[in-house]
C-alpha cells in the first residue's frame, strides 16, 4: 500500500517540523563521553534488576500521600511555566504493564508493573514528579495538538490521493478514514526526547520543593536505564531511558541544590 506509506511519511515530516519548538527551560548539557562513563558505571555497579512487589493497598496509600506532598509545593513551578491547569489526579493501575503516563486534564496513571521495580517511596515519587512535569510543561496539550494535526493531514492526504486516482466517492471516503487513523497514530509518537529531558529536569525541582531526598529518588533513573535493555515495556517505547538520562539527572540535582529559590531557569530565546 504505497500511498499509505507516502501519506505516513508526509504526516511524520509535518509533525517533526511542528514539534521543533524547543523546550521552555534550560536543560543540562550531556556529552557523549559523560554518557559513556555512566553507562559503564551502571553496567558494572549492579547488573541485577530486582522486584519489590508490595500490596495494592500499599501502592494506593503511598501514591495518595505522595500526591498531596508533591502538589503542595508545585504552584511556584507552574507559575513560572505558565501552566494553564496546575492540578494533578493520580491513578494507581493494578496491571502488569511496565508503564506510567500523563493524560489530558491532569490525570496521571501509574501501573503496578513499573512500581514493582522501585524500592523506596522516593523512587515512586520520582516517577510521579516526572509525569507531573509533562503536565506542568504543557507537553500533553502540545502532543494532543500533534495528534489532531496528524489526523487532519492524514485524512486530507489519503482522501486526495484516492480522489486523484479516480476512485469512486465511497472508496475515497474509506481512504480518507484510513488516512485519519494512520495520521492520528503518527501524532501519538508521544513526547520528544527533549520533552522527556525537560520533564526529568522539572521533576528534580518538584521533588526538591516537596522535600523528597533527590539522592534516593535518583535510583529510579538507574532502574529505568537497566529496564531499557531488559523488559519490553511501553514505558521504554516512549521514554529514552539510558546512561545519558542518568547523567542529566545528576546535573539537574546539582543545579537544584545550587539554586537559591528552587525554581528552574528558562531557556534563552
Ligand atoms: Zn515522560
Amino acid at each position: 500500500m504505497r500511498a499509505l506509506h507516502v501519506a505516513c511519511a508526509v504526516v511524520a515530516a509535518c509533525l517533526a517540523v511542528q514539534g521543533c519548538g524547543g523546550t521552555a527551560f534550560m536543560l543540562p548539557p550531556v556529552t557523549d563521553q559523560e554518557a559513556l562513563v555512566a553507562a559503564r558505571e551502571i553496567e558494572t555497579a549492579d547488573p541485577t534488576l530486582p522486584k519489590f512487589s508490595r500490596s495494592d493497598a500499599y501502592y494506593r496509600e503511598t501514591i495518595r500521600r505522595l500526591g498531596r506532598q508533591l502538589t503542595a509545593g508545585v504552584a511556584a513551578i507552574c507559575a513560572r511555566a505558565d501552566t494553564v491547569e496546575c492540578r494533578f489526579i493520580f491513578h494507581y493501575v493494578d496491571d502488569d504493564e511496565v508503564n506510567a503516563f500523563a493524560d489530558e486534564g491532569g490525570d496521571i496513571y501509574l501501573h503496578r508493573g513499573l512500581l514493582e521495580y522501585l524500592d523506596t517511596e522516593e523512587e515512586i515519587a520520582a516517577v510521579m514528579a516526572h509525569e507531573m512535569s509533562h503536565q506542568i510543561a504543557d507537553h500533553v496539550d502540545e502532543t494532543r495538538n500533534s495528534v489532531l494535526i496528524g489526523a487532519l493531514l492524514g485524512g486530507l492526504l489519503m482522501g486526495g490521493i484516492a480522489a486523484a486516482g479516480g476512485a469512486p466517492q465511497e472508496a475515497t471516503e474509506d481512504w480518507a478514514d484510513m488516512g485519519m487513523q494512520h495520521g492520528a497514530r503518527a501524532g501519538q509518537l508521544t513526547f520528544s526526547k527533549e520533552q522527556e529531558r525537560e520533564a526529568d529536569l522539572l521533576a528534580a525541582y518538584v521533588l526538591a520543593r516537596a522535600d523528597v531526598d533527590l539522592e534516593r529518588a535518583g535510583r529510579t533513573f538507574e532502574v529505568l536505564a537497566k529496564l531499557n535493555g531488559v523488559a519490553t515495556s511501553n514505558w521504554n517505547d516512549t521514554h529514552p531511558a539510558g546512561a545519558e538520562r542518568v547523567v542529566a539527572w545528576r546535573k539537574a540535582v546539582a543545579e537544584v541544590e545550587a539554586s537559591p529559590d528552587k525554581l528552574p531557569a528558562m531557556a534563552e530565546d
